[in-house]
């Protein structure tokens, strides 16, 4: 089986983590710091928090932002559930913003008229979270202008798309954003197997997600309430998580991010070689904004399903049955029961819905081969034919 996505572990890799076993830390060590730093130079962010999931991540950040109960917060109806959950974690209401017929990120424009709407009737989000799908950024320029007109924060899930660029930034610089929060699961652009980052310029959203990252605790004594008792005290501030991410975790981590431009360079290989193998086909393949350079974490397409014999489904099981793992990114979130039984509908969101009726990720991964990718390419012919 070819999957859609796949992590690229060099020697190099494993000899990091096996040097972390030898050391006298295994967590909280060197390495996270480490890890934190490269990813905060990389990006241009001044801060950088390492947890342990992109999803921990995403609740600390909602926290750090003060999102709770009688909040709304806003995010794209096409993504993994993450991205909404994180603000049910808080106790706020979710809503959704349809996404972009073509290039299926949300869209700015829907988002305009939602706010213009939710003004009136006193409903405005304290929190948006725009999701960069693929690796592709969404128009941050736009949401920041709406942000500075509305007055709402910015949680940008940039998942999928470490190592992509947005007009003359790092996606994860933060300058549209309060917070920009990267996942490391294996098959997003660089794996600490489990683990996640979130990054900010601003300090007092730094110090309360470090703190939120381990319990509410604090041992700087410029944050206590009291005077230290002695060099054993710390205080709990506020109810916080054991999100922390451990030092092997980190160690792969500072290990793969040497690789991320070569990475980023090849999926735009691969990705570019799919436009062209696949241009003439009854289906739409991505489009990439003038102002980002994608991480292409996925390569979706969308089949025209009125120019082919099959169904979507009939499709996606040919190419399984042939060995292609491919995917579908996403099933609408509002459309899962749990957001269902919270009063979504079908019809609210359709352009998402329409993408979850007709899109199929394709393999694209590093390693992935051109033979490998032509054989995707010639069973997928076949299935349209
Ligand atoms: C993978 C992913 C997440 C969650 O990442 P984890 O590190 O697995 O918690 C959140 N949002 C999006 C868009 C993702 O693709």
């Amino acid at each position: 089986m070819i999957p859609y996505g796949r992590q690229d572990i060099s020697q190099d890799d494993i000899d990091a983590v096996v040097d972390v076993l030898r050391s006298d830390f295994l967590t909280q060590g060197p390495k996270v710091p480490e890890f934190e730093q490269q990813v905060a130079s990389y990006t241009g962010a001044a801060h950088a928090i390492a947890v342990n999931s992109a999803t921990s991540a995403l609740h600390i950040a909602c926290m750090a932002l003060d999102v709770g109960p009688g909040d709304m917060v806003w995010t794209s109806p096409n993504s993994f559930v993450a991205s909404a959950n994180c603000a049910r974690y808080c106790g706020a209401e979710v809503d959704f913003v349809d996404i972009d017929p073509n290039n299926w990120n949300l869209c700015p424009q829907k988002l305009a008229d939602k706010l213009a709407h939710a003004e009136k009737q006193n409903r405005l989000p304290k929190v948006v979270i725009p999701v960069h799908l693929c690796g592709q950024s969404c128009d941050m320029a736009a949401i920041h202008a709406l942000a500075q007109e509305y007055g709402f924060t910015i949680i940008e899930d940039a998942s999928h798309a470490i190592g992509g660029r947005y007009r003359d930034d790092p996606v994860g610089s933060c300058r549209y954003s309060d917070i920009v929060v990267f996942s490391f699961h294996p098959v997003k652009i660089i794996t600490t197997a489990e683990g996640g980052m979130a990054l900010t310029n601003n300090a007092d959203l730094f110090e309360r997600m470090a703190r939120l990252r381990t319990h509410g605790i604090t041992r700087d004594p410029a944050q206590m309430v009291n005077e230290p008792a002695g060099p054993w005290y710390y205080e709990q501030l506020e109810l916080g998580y054991n999100y922390r991410m451990t030092d092997l975790q980190a160690a792969l981590g500072t290990s793969q991010i040497q690789r991320l431009d070569e990475f980023v360079a090849r999926r735009n290989e691969l990705a570019k070689r799919y436009d062209q193998l696949l241009a003439n086909l009854p289906i739409h393949c991505p489009t990439v904004i003038a102002d980002a350079y994608s991480s292409w974490h996925l390569y979706p397409i969308r089949l025209q399903l009125d120019r082919i014999k099959r169904s979507h489904r009939e499709v996606f099981e040919a190419l399984r049955e042939g060995g292609i793992g491919v995917n579908l990114h996403y099933m609408p979130v509002h459309l899962q029961p749990y957001y269902r039984a919270l009063g979504f509908e079908p019809g609210l969101f359709p352009e998402a819905e329409a993408y979850g009726r007709d899109a199929i990720s394709l393999p694209m991964f590093p390693k992935l081969t051109e033979e490998s990718q032509d054989q995707v390419v010639r069973l997928l012919r076949e299935c349209l034919a």
